[in-house]
């Protein structure tokens, strides 16, 4: 093992060699810099990362700790005190954030060192990262292709293996989706087990931080690091945090799976509905007992979300108003203008098109038509999961229709790119939690390989069941092993 190939490891496997002295935490990062140096030039995952600032703190960081040296890669809306902190907008260029998040103190604490500030959609809202104001990421695997989104940077950066790990977003399939178009592990934690203190909020119904590893276990531990109760966030819940290791290397013996019927629709690719459904096969043979379950109101599931998400949106970005943060109008001649033309120039289009739907549907006369019906259909939406959770652990579905999209092919059809996340945004709408893992490979018309997600859900804090069952499929398949080719820059 050389210093180069220090970056292909997983969390996991960089603890320990950190743990055994063989690299230092600052060779680890060296090496990580090095490799980000050589191609994140061809995916444009990184916004900005302060090498100096992580130097500083891999040269103290503890290695008996259970992340100690790790460097770990933070989506560009989590504040890390002194960082800029962007949300890849406008509207918050050169904004630096004056203090630190609780999941950013909770990592520090196990020893990590955050690092990096990650592409993604602007204020999280998109589903292939080409709503960021900075810059377009693109798919290691294809880089005609996106990586998906809104974290797609971050997913992007592991795939691609310029971060040991990161922790994203999640309102509506945030995390799970960039990780299965990316080939990686995702997961979403319940509606409540992480912080969001620190978090520049969206939807604050639905958001939830979480982590985008190479493997289960990796997710397992960052999982460890960053859940638990804050007294700074009032949604977070009390409930004792357990050791998301613990069951890893459980046998599926006496596990039930849900099959949802309504998830197996017209419009899945083929190759990705053939890969789920072997895995589905293959997590038979390895213990579980496959149910067919329902879920009634799926169709339901996306309208509901961007009522819900947008009115949300609405109200949460109304904070920027070039008073406070960020970008501000100049030459304005009356206080309205100010507003006006600081937010006009400041949001780009797709954040507009939210504030407008989400400032529409919550407007005197069409609030009870649009928001109040959502928020009755929300909760319908969560007793089907209810019910499903009393005949089963756990549900199984596709994380995504389709595989990784070229560029530019879904931007000028909104309702096209929304529909990215069917099998997401009801996972958010009830708060439960939810994993996307490699489960096999379609061919692209150039013979590319394109990662393909298998969804794994769970009922509200369950996530160790839920890395068990992910942890004993990984572990009986191959597809986390392949890596996407890519040659460094010439130099
Ligand atoms: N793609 C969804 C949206 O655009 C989900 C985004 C997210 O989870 N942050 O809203």
């Amino acid at each position: 093992m050389t210093k180069g190939d220090l970056p292909a490891l997983s969390i996991a496997e960089l603890a320990d060699l950190l743990r055994r002295r063989e690299f230092s935490p600052t060779e680890a990062l060296g090496a990580l810099e090095d490799r980000i140096n050589a191609v994140d030039g061809k995916i444009g995952a990184y916004l900005a990362h302060d090498l100096a600032a992580a130097t500083a703190e891999a040269e103290k960081a503890d290695v008996s700790l259970p992340l100690g040296g790790i460097p770990i890669a933070i989506k560009d809306l989590i504040n890390v005190e002194g960082q800029q902190c962007t949300c890849a907008s406008k509207i918050l260029r050169g904004y630096r954030a004056p203090y630190s998040a609780t999941v950013i103190k909770k990592l520090r604490a196990h020893g990590a060192i955050p690092f990096g500030r990650m592409n993604m959609d602007e204020f999280a809202m998109g589903s292939s990262t080409e709503n960021s104001s900075a810059q377009i990421t693109r798919n290691p695997w294809d880089l005609s292709r996106v990586p998906g989104g809104s974290s797609g940077g971050s997913a992007a950066a592991v795939a691609a293996d310029i971060a040991f790990g990161a922790v994203g977003t999640d309102t509506g399939g945030s995390i799970r989706q960039p990780a299965a178009l990316s080939g990686i592990v995702g997961f979403k934690p319940s509606y409540g087990r992480v912080s969001r203190f620190g978090l520049v909020a969206f939807a604050s119904s639905l958001d939830q931080i979480g982590p985008l590893t190479k493997t289960v276990h990796d997710s397992a531990l960052l999982m460890n690091a960053i859940a638990g109760h804050d007294s700074h966030d009032s949604t977070s819940l009390n409930a004792p945090v357990p050791d998301y290791t613990k069951n890893l290397g459980r046998d599926l013996k006496g596990i039930r799976i849900g099959l949802a019927k309504e998830y197996m629709i017209e419009g899945i690719e083929p190759a990705v509905k053939s890969a789920v459904m072997t895995a589905v096969k293959q997590l038979g043979s390895l213990g579980a007992e496959i149910v067919e379950v329902s879920l009634p109101h799926t169709d339901y599931a996306i309208s509901v979300y961007y009522v819900l998400a947008t009115a949300e949106a609405s109200a949460n970005l109304a904070r920027f108003d070039g008073v406070r943060y960020g970008h501000r109008a100049e030459k304005v001649s009356s206080l309205f203008e100010h507003y006006a033309r600081s937010r006009a120039e400041g949001f780009g289009a797709e954040v507009k098109r939210r504030i407008i739907l989400g400032t529409y549907v919550l407007s005197s006369g069409y609030y009870d038509a649009y928001y109040l019906r959502a928020q009755k259909v929300r909760e319908l939406i969560r007793q089907d999961f209810v019910r499903a959770f009393e005949k089963v652990e756990a549900l199984v579905s596709p994380t995504s229709p389709s595989t990784a999209f070229k560029l530019g092919e879904k931007t000028t059809d909104p309702l096209q790119m929304y529909l990215a996340d069917i099998f997401t945004n009801a996972a958010n709408l009830a708060g439960i939690c939810g994993i996307s893992l490699p489960c096999g490979f379609a061919q692209s018309e150039s013979g590319k390989k394109l990662p393909i997600g298998l969804q794994l859900l769970g009922k509200t804090l369950d996530e160790a069941r839920i890395f068990q069952i992910a942890h004993a499929y990984e572990q009986g398949t191959d597809w986390h092993k392949t890596r996407p080719a890519l040659e460094p820059m010439a130099a």
